[in-house]
């Protein structure tokens, strides 16, 4: 947090600095933008292939073949999820919600990529639908589906209350990952990663910059949905705070399953998507 009584004077240039226009860090227009329009056709075709119920405060992982979509769904009442995505050929690509945030934004909507890690640096999933794309900022400058948070997780719980609680996203994640691809718990534990804060409203407060949570507008029925760009194992966890309204990292919040369906279009649909061809960049890192 920036101090509320500096220690130091401001230069007499301070207005005239403060006043200069910022520059956006990474404009898109160079990359290839999603046909969200064909891609939500080739949808229409797809049926469902598998599913899984997301228990609170507990994670589950399934798998989505590329050139197929997926789909998180609020089922029973205002619950947000973290979702950490991996290659499924290979765990150590996954996503990088920092760059992501950087290429798109502090929340992501339809049209969105979720890039993975270097050196792959390659969308892994493309948002194609977001039923709660009409909420837009509010007031408060909060917005939903986020990549500036983390994920809730025990180190922190620990740190700032001195009591361990084990049903946090980062625990949820590492059991699931644990389970599913029969992995050492701590080995497991290395691959969670920061996620897409699914369903979730948060924001930075205007005074102080901290990091917020609202009610999240969520309600049943309300999904949102991602083609695989890759061969993806998907990690959800349905975070202990529910609607993150009040607090996380405790068992106080109401809490509710969250809906994960994995829909394929047929094989003449499928075969139209290209999977996207790793970073070229050529990793020589200035030594010849
Ligand atoms: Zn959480």
């Amino acid at each position: 947090m920036k101090p509320q009584k500096p220690r130091h004077a401001a230069p007499s240039s301070a207005a005239q600095m403060r006043a200069v226009p910022p520059v956006v860090c990474y404009p898109v227009e160079t990359l290839p933008q999603p046909d969200i329009p064909t891609l939500l056709a080739r949808r229409k075709t797809a049926r469902q292939s598998s599913q899984v119920i997301v228990p609170p405060r507990d994670g589950a992982c399934i798998e989505v073949p590329a050139g197929s979509f997926f789909r998180i769904t609020s089922i029973e009442g205002p619950q947000v999820g973290d979702l950490n995505l991996w290659n499924a050929h290979d765990l150590t690509e996954r996503f990088y919600s920092g760059k992501t945030r950087a290429l798109h934004g502090t929340h992501l909507s339809t049209g969105d990529q979720m890039w993975s890690s270097f050196p792959a640096m390659r969308p892994m999933a493309t948002i194609v639908d977001d039923t709660l794309d009409w909420y837009g900022f509010d007031a408060f400058g909060g917005s939903v589906h986020d990549v500036i948070g983390t994920r809730c997780d025990p180190y922190t719980r620990r740190l700032l209350s001195g009591e361990d609680y084990h049903y946090c996203c980062h625990s949820n994640l590492t059991r699931a990952l644990s389970a599913y691809r029969g992995l050492d718990l701590h080995e497991a534990e290395a691959h969670v990663h920061d996620v897409l804060n699914v369903f979730m409203c948060t924001g930075f407060t205007q005074d102080t910059g901290q990091y917020f949570m609202k009610a999240s507008p969520v309600r049943p029925g309300d999904y949102l949905e991602f083609l695989a760009e890759i061969d993806l194992l998907v990690g959800l966890s349905a975070c202990p705070g529910g609607d993150c309204s009040s607090e996380h990292s405790s068992d106080a919040a109401a809490c509710y399953p969250l809906e994960l369906s994995v829909w394929m279009p047929p094989d003449s649909a499928q075969k139209d998507h290209k999977v996207p061809q790793l970073n070229a960049y050529d990793r020589s890192h200035g030594i010849s």
